[in-house]
């Protein structure tokens, strides 16, 4: 907490520091040009304000000197930023209102002066005004990507998807960047929201648009396959779910459960075991998921599966059982690690945003931690290192 708030003061120092030579260098210019040679006196309270450590009255009488001079325009920006830095929003609206309402300001200069405003709204979560800011620097060329961006995250945060995907059309015609896999994944939120409220035809309707902008988004797959099973038809639902483990095994974890439920023998079917087998044979990738639905659902453990469980383990056992090898054959030993994966699976996070570093149990198409779509992934340290101390000191004893 201590180091915290040193680490504030001093972010906060450098700040005012930049703000004060911003002043300074304001003054030397003004003392160059001006014909009277005098310089505010509140100039030099200001920075011997500073050099006290006295932040707060040195930014008061900044802005008090921002507010009579007209010709201070770089001095609002910089005290805005800092203010909003310091989280005294309303203070930076008002250095940003204050900007806006010149009339001899630049059209580049309102316009920066207007970015900064909306984002000082955003910052409060006043999204409507920051909206229709955002709206108007739309048509602004060298603004008109940072608005949408803006505009983008009011609406994802709104949840208004159809708006959120004008936005992002808008976006990929400004930067020329394909934009359509985040806006299959709109429409999947709208399928849901639709399957939800019991409207099947809105769901339907969704999910053609989703498959239309991404047909391989993960997602969308996994939308196709649960809409075909609910009506009944297991042999697309099946396909669907082939065809994504084939292109991303990762995802095993989810899907091996769902598809032995399309079939009456479960885990025992031809088609379940025959799945497992190809893409375990195919890809290396799909180990880790199918261990990790093998260990959260007992009634998936068929021979591969468990198989693939005791690979991951096997890989960080062995050191442990070199001087008695025979104790992984024991049943009651092999039961006991079973009852500990298990509980050390349950209660791990399982899933990492790739962007932000964000974890979680559960995996979250739209990132808590980053807002990007599709960025988490199955970790590929789910199994515990049975050397380390945390672990093996929990471990139970053979016979237990
Ligand atoms: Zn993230």
């Amino acid at each position: 907490m201590r180091a915290e708030t040193l680490a504030l003061a001093f972010a906060l120092a450098l700040i005012v520091l930049g703000a004060g030579g911003l002043i300074w260098n304001r003054i030397s210019r003004r003392r160059m040009r001006s014909t009277e040679g005098s310089t505010p006196p509140e100039y030099f309270e200001a920075l011997t304000a500073l050099l006290d450590n006295r932040a707060d009255r040195a930014l008061e009488l900044f802005l008090e000197l921002a507010d009579r001079d007209a010709d201070t325009v770089e001095l609002h920006f910089a005290l805005g930023s800092l203010f909003r830095r310091k989280g005294e929003i309303e203070r930076a609206t008002r250095i940003h209102q204050n900007l806006i309402a010149r009339p001899a300001l630049s059209r580049t200069q309102r316009n920066l002066a207007l970015k900064e405003l909306g984002e000082d709204y955003m910052q409060v979560g006043l999204n409507d005004r920051a909206e229709r800011i955002f709206s108007e620097l739309l048509d602004r060329k060298r603004f008109q990507a940072f608005a949408a961006r803006q505009l983008v995250a009011i609406y994802e945060q709104q949840q208004d998807w159809p708006q959120a995907a004008a936005l992002r059309r808008r976006l990929e015609w400004i930067t020329g960047v394909s934009e359509r896999a985040v806006i299959a994944q709109y429409h999947c939120e709208m399928v849901e929201a639709a399957l939800e409220r019991e409207e099947d035809g809105a769901a339907r309707e969704a999910l053609r648009e989703a498959r239309r902008l991404g047909p391989d988004v993960v997602r969308v797959r996994l939308l196709v396959a649960r809409l075909s099973s609910a009506e009944g038809d297991i042999r697309r639902a099946a396909r669907e779910y082939r065809q994504l483990l084939d292109r991303d095994p990762e995802y095993a974890e989810i899907v091996l459960p769902v598809f032995a439920g399309l079939f009456p023998a479960g885990a025992r079917s031809a088609e379940f075991q025959t799945l497992v087998r190809r893409i375990l044979a195919s890809s290396r990738r799909a180990r880790i998921p199918v261990a990790v639905a093998g260990v959260k659902h007992p009634q998936l453990r068929i021979p591969e599966v468990l198989g693939a469980i005791e690979m991951e383990l096997g890989k960080r056992i062995d050191p442990l059982m070199t001087d008695e090898p025979s104790l992984l054959e024991s049943h009651d030993v092999r039961v006991a690690l079973m009852r500990l994966l298990t509980r050390w699976v349950e209660q791990r996070p399982l899933y990492q945003c790739d962007s932000c570093g964000f974890s979680a149990r559960v995996l979250y198409w739209h990132c808590p931690g980053c807002r990007s779509w599709g960025s988490m992934h199955l970790k590929q340290d789910i199994f515990p290192e049975l050397g380390s101390d945390h672990v093996t000191h929990g471990l139970p004893r053979p016979g237990l």
